[in-house]
């Protein structure tokens, strides 16, 4: 078995160039050729993983269907590469320090001083390896996070070079720089880029590429004066042009030939094209809708729209599959009262309240529900937002009138969203949730059986709450009933209101599973039903 080749993806200049796209972009084009291929990402901060972080931090928190809480790049890797990542895919600094000081007080390391260098880059060289060991993939590539010069990012360069000196024949390192265009002197400056492949240098790292963001074209002049002065090929100056949609990025990237050039130097068959055509598809779908929705999406993290992005991008996914246009209205849930909901809400052809923690803004989704479930809009309620269904059935319909959950109010005398059993006990809070894949068993004539057109399905979950069986009667003799549960612990995953045109709530996240060759059926169904009630 040959062994896996290593694409290394570092950043200069800025933060936000995009380099999960690349990676998952260039994993595209190579998976396209018949390469078996994968991305991680080590990322330099020191929380375990991202699940502890609130997501005005770092966005949304992307769950894997090993249970894995990973940074939101993982997300995009799944949405590109149609193929699940898992813990190993997601590795923090906070991660490396926890096990090598778990390892020194075992008296693994038998006595001697335990350093950065090396026995930190020796964790990151082990765990920047296990997949490519696996023997499941031809090409692993790395994300590393953050910015070259950034002091939390040197043990990680440090590593790539260990790694390139290694398995020279095996190693690619691919930096993405900015190319800025100064307006007032009509021109793009190629010196910051010069200056972070110098850095880069001085760590003892030669990027074998350049991938340039920019707002306009470079010119082969600008091209060749930049490889010349960063050392690469002039071929391996690859433009990155702004996109209007991420989804572009793959066939902008096959035309620069980034696939050819990072196979050559890998010593990899480059020859024939990479096939985009599907992308190609998916892309004219999304531009060329034949009608549009408005959707309304309730949570309480708008102002940082990173922080729903599967959502977001599950619903684009819906678009290019129905060739409907949707436009989403972020509504911010703690801004909302009763009345000025109806008015926020009123023009909409669905809502979709969010998930979420704790209590700002669960007055706003509740009223949202109310809305939703009042006016017959169709309504998906995901996780927090499903539990938000069932408390606003519970107090409006049931007249409850105190009910909510436990995590809210642990007093109310209705909790008709209760903590998990399992979860009684925990009092760590890092990665101790209800996380990853659970099977869940629908029930036949629902919508949700509809959806999926299967009994037995799979969906990945993160919360510690869960409706609370013993109200179970109640709620399917006054309307809302249960479509899905646990087939072992019997937990309920989905209600729905059938007298209602679309209804549904579902406790696991579904959005995580959208990928652009598989669209998820829920959020499909969805935007259908939007147009519908447009209709
Ligand atoms: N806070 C809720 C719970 O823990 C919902 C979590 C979520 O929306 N992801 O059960």
């Amino acid at each position: 078995m040959a062994s896996a080749k290593y694409v290394f993806v570092t950043g200069g200049v800025t933060s936000s160039l995009g380099k999960g796209i690349i990676s998952a972009s260039l994993a595209t084009l190579l998976q396209s050729r018949g390469y078996r291929v994968t991305i991680q990402k080590f990322d330099p901060y020191l929380n375990v993983d991202p699940g502890t972080l609130n997501p005005y931090e770092h966005g949304e928190c992307y769950v894997t269907e090993d249970g894995a809480e990973t940074d939101l790049d993982l997300g995009h890797y799944e949405r590109f590469m149609n193929h699940p990542t898992s813990q190993a895919n997601n590795v923090t600094t906070g991660r490396i320090y926890q096990s090598v000081i778990q390892k020194e007080r075992r008296g693994d390391f038998l006595g001697k001083t335990v350093q950065v260098i090396p026995h930190i880059t020796n964790e990151i060289k082990e765990r920047m390896q296990i997949l490519g060991n696996s023997g499941d993939y031809d090409v692993v590539i790395t994300e590393i996070g953050g910015t070259v010069g950034d002091i939390e990012s040197l043990p990680y360069v440090e590593t790539v070079r260990q790694m390139c000196w290694k398995k020279p024949a095996d190693c690619a390192v691919v930096h993405l720089t900015l190319v800025p265009y100064l307006s007032a002197a009509g021109e793009l400056k190629t010196k910051p880029t010069q200056h972070s492949v110098k850095q880069l240098q001085e760590s003892g790292v030669f990027p074998d590429v350049l991938v340039c963001r920019t707002e306009h074209d470079i010119n082969a002049g600008i091209r060749r004066k930049i490889a010349l002065f960063c050392n690469v090929q002039p071929e391996a100056v690859i433009q990155s042009i702004d996109a209007a949609t991420i989804y572009d990025v793959p066939r902008l990237m096959k035309e620069e030939k980034l696939d050819q050039v990072v196979l050559k130097k890998l010593g990899l068959d480059n020859t024939g094209e990479s096939d985009v055509s599907h992308w190609e598809e998916f892309v004219h779908n999304l531009n060329n809708p034949t009608d549009t929705v408005e959707i309304a999406l309730v949570g309480k993290y708008v102002e940082l729209k990173d922080s729903y992005k599967s959502i977001s991008e599950a619903l684009i996914h819906a678009s290019a599959a129905t060739r409907c246009k949707v436009n989403l209205h972020w509504i911010h849930s703690e801004k909302l009262t009763e009345l000025s909901a109806a008015e926020a809400l009123k023009g909409m052809d669905a809502i979709l309240v969010a998930p979420g923690f704790g209590s700002r803004g669960i007055s706003g989704k509740l009223y949202s529900v109310r809305f939703a479930r009042e006016s017959n809009t169709p309504f998906l309620g995901i996780c927090l937002g499903m539990q938000a269904a069932v408390i606003e059935f519970a107090r409006n319909v049931l007249n409850f009138s105190d009910a909510h959950s436990k995590e809210m109010n642990p007093e109310t005398t209705h909790p008709v969203i209760d903590i998990m059993e399992e979860q009684k006990k925990i009092t760590n809070m890092g990665g101790t949730m209800r996380l990853g894949s659970c099977a869940c068993d629908l029930k036949k004539g629902t919508i949700a059986y509809e959806v999926y057109g299967e009994e037995h399905i799979n969906e990945r979950h993160r919360h510690r709450y869960e409706f609370n069986s013993k109200y179970l009667t109640d709620f399917e003799a006054a309307g809302m009933i249960s479509t899905g549960v646990n087939p072992k612990t019997g937990l309920v995953e989905i209600v729905e209101i059938p007298t209602h045109p679309w209804f549904v709530g579902v406790q696991f996240h579904p959005e995580y599973k959208s990928t652009v060759a598989n669209p998820h059926p829920l959020f499909v169904s969805f935007v259908k039903a939007a147009l519908k009630n447009k209709a």
